[in-house]
């Protein structure tokens, strides 16, 4: 008899957004009148930079002719695309990168979803707590936790991200196999520091761990002495993939393109036989079970690197800084303790209260939707996220709306 796969069955019922996404209907359902502006879910707003849509619709026109016309391209990405980004984000980076490394996905989401397929059910993963919930729900699925009880699994090693450390988990004591690192991190818009990531690099180098980097917020990434890669740390090629996405650099949530990184140096210690290249491994995983990114949506991506393309992004991102820093000072002289909103879209505000109980006092005396911290883990408890990702008036008007409350 057909069996289901019934780990799916331990994934926390509540599913944040659509938690959010409930009251957000109810109120507008209460109160049609009022516009709501959300600052939760963290998609674009503003549109594709024009070099990419100018790509766009070049590459299209090439697919309507028979001479130019592409079929099926590598499963790892066209190498006009692979060769650029180990240039321009790798290599003039001092980051020893090469195209072969690189692998273009259609997200982020999939690629940091998809890794751990890799790997043994029995390892031991470490993720962040509070964590993009991606990272987490993926190891329940392939059956790597226990239970789900009192906001955490069984099985799983959260690495506590509070006040107390400015977001940076202590190293672990215990030997990890699998760790999730996200910078700047979603959802509390920290960054990490070089010293402070060479910290980890050393840890995996000692403890034969491997560390998955998420830097898919990498482009908003102001100070100039933070790491935009966790390669700018020398020896991280051997112990990190990394996880890179144009959704949030260029606006191409809806468009889609991504890539990850997988050094060919990068080495697995498998308890039977050592070592493994990683590289062979992910190959293999993509070749079998993906068909490569559309023709057309790569030579947008590879547009973002034109200079043209460079110019617009680095607007776009301003655009979005912009946003952050008025909610960041906003909140800051409301007496409210922020991270993040200057490295990153993301300002994460302790709120001294009840995650939710915050949720709705904004929702229901402001209209302004933001995200609940306790939503993202247990040390997200007492935080709200708010999100620089709308229109710059809006976000003046949240704004408006919000310190006019008592709070
Ligand atoms: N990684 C993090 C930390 C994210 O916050 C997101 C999206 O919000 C993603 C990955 C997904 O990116 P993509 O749109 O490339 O799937």
């Amino acid at each position: 008899m057909i069996s289901l796969n019934m780990n799916y069955q331990k994934l926390n019922a509540s599913y944040l957004f659509s938690e959010i996404a409930h009251r957000v209907n109810t109120y507008q359902h209460n109160h049609p009148d009022k516009k709501i502006i959300k600052l939760g879910i963290g998609d674009v707003t503003e549109p594709l930079p024009p070099a990419c849509i100018k790509a766009l619709h070049k590459a299209c026109d090439e697919m309507g002719s028979r001479d130019t016309f592409k079929g099926y391209g590598p499963e790892q990405g066209y190498s006009f695309l692979r060769e650029i980004i180990a240039e321009k984000d790798f290599k003039a980076r001092g980051a020893n990168i090469s195209p072969d490394d690189i692998f273009i996905s259609d997200g982020a989401k999939c690629d940091t979803g998809s890794f751990q397929e890799l790997f043994n059910p029995s390892i031991t993963v470490a993720v962040p707590d509070p964590v993009y919930p991606v990272y987490v729900d993926t190891n329940v699925m392939a059956g790597r936790t226990g239970l789900y009880n009192k906001g955490r699994y069984q099985n799983l090693v959260y690495l506590e991200c509070t006040s107390e450390n400015n977001f940076i988990p202590e190293l672990p004591k215990k030997q990890l196999d699998l760790i999730y690192l996200c910078y700047p991190n979603n959802p509390t818009g920290a960054t990490i520091t070089k010293a402070e990531l060479e910290q980890w690099v050393r840890y995996a180098e000692k403890q034969k761990s491997l560390i998955l980097f998420d830097a898919a917020y990498e482009a908003f990434i102001q100070d100039p002495d933070l790491p935009r890669s966790i390669y700018e740390i020398p020896g991280a090629e051997k112990v990190a993939v990394e996880f890179r996405s144009f959704s949030k650099t260029a606006g191409f949530t809806g468009l889609r393109c991504a890539y990850t990184v997988v050094p060919e140096g990068c080495l697995v210690y498998d308890h039977m036989e050592a070592p493994f290249t990683l590289r062979g491994f992910w190959n293999r995983r993509q070749t079998t079970r993906f068909n490569g990114v559309s023709y057309p949506v790569q030579c947008a991506a590879h547009a973002v690197y034109t200079d043209e393309g460079q110019e617009q992004v680095k607007l776009l991102i301003s655009y979005y800084l912009k946003n952050a820093a008025v909610i960041r000072e906003a909140l800051t002289s409301m007496g409210f303790d922020c991270t993040g909103g200057e490295n990153s879209p993301y300002i994460w505000v302790d709120t001294k209260r009840d995650s939710w109980e915050f949720f709705d006092l904004l929702l229901e005396k402001a209209a302004v939707a933001c995200t609940p911290g306790s939503g993202f883990g247990r040390c997200g408890e007492g935080f709200i996220r708010i999100s620089a990702f709308n229109q710059y008036e809006n976000v003046l008007e949240a704004i408006d709306r919000i310190t006019t409350l008592k709070l």
